[in-house]
């Protein structure tokens, strides 16, 4: 890492991944992880934001039509795009094309060089409004992680480390599987804290009750 070259002793880094949202089928998403690391203190903070704000697509496509719609899909011409020969193909790689024109005349070429062309969305940031505002987001989490502070040793980072199930059914009282409760702990000492109610209600729906049949 970038930090055993420079010297410093603060680094913060990002690495997205993207692909089928894990809990919602056929719909892509954009997963941010952002770490903080401090050598001196020996401290890690790490958050991350899974969304489904992405533009993430790829295809072979074989006309400047098919071309021109898969463009328009992936938010073109303000998000760039890649082409290569085909999907695991890299000895030919054309990366942030970002105007109309560039994008007929790289698929011409490429079209006639290799007779295939692999179409996908470039997802560097600088390419990617989109990843942009969700890295935004991961950022701001982090940044509100770090301000979480160990009331006893002072350590930053304050992370959930569990989730308690058993909110209680509005109707019966039963408890679901909806959360009630997260625990954060402090990575330096054995500060422990549980946290009620964390999305702010104290009773859940009873269509997420496993005892209530509703007619
Ligand atoms: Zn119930
Ligand atoms: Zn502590």
């Amino acid at each position: 890492m970038g930090i055993e070259c420079t010297g410093y002793d603060l680094a913060v880094s990002n690495e997205g991944s993207f692909g089928p949202h894990p809990n919602i089928p056929f719909v892509q998403s954009d997963d941010e992880m952002m770490l903080f690391m401090d050598t001196l203190n020996d401290i890690e903070i790490v958050v991350r934001v899974l969304s489904t704000e992405t533009n993430f697509n790829a295809c072979e496509i074989q006309s400047i039509d098919e071309l021109k719609i898969f463009a328009e899909k992936a938010k073109f011409p303000s998000h760039a795009l890649i082409m290569k020969k085909s999907r695991y193909d890299f000895s030919d790689i054309r990366k942030g094309i970002s105007t109309w024109e560039a994008m007929s005349e790289q698929f011409n070429e490429m079209r006639i060089r290799h007779g295939s062309v692999f179409v996908e969305t470039d997802m560097r940031a600088m390419c990617n409004p989109t990843r942009m505002s969700v890295i935004e987001k991961a950022t701001q989490r982090l940044a509100d992680k770090i301000k979480l502070v160990c009331p006893i040793c002072n350590t930053p980072g304050l992370g959930i480390t569990a989730v308690k199930e058993g909110l209680p059914c509005e109707l019966c009282g039963k408890p679901t599987h909806s959360i009630i409760s997260h625990i954060y702990e402090c990575q330096k000492c054995e500060y422990s804290n549980e946290v009620r109610y964390p999305n702010q209600k104290e009773t859940e729906n009873p269509m997420y009750c496993n005892f209530v049949i509703l007619k």
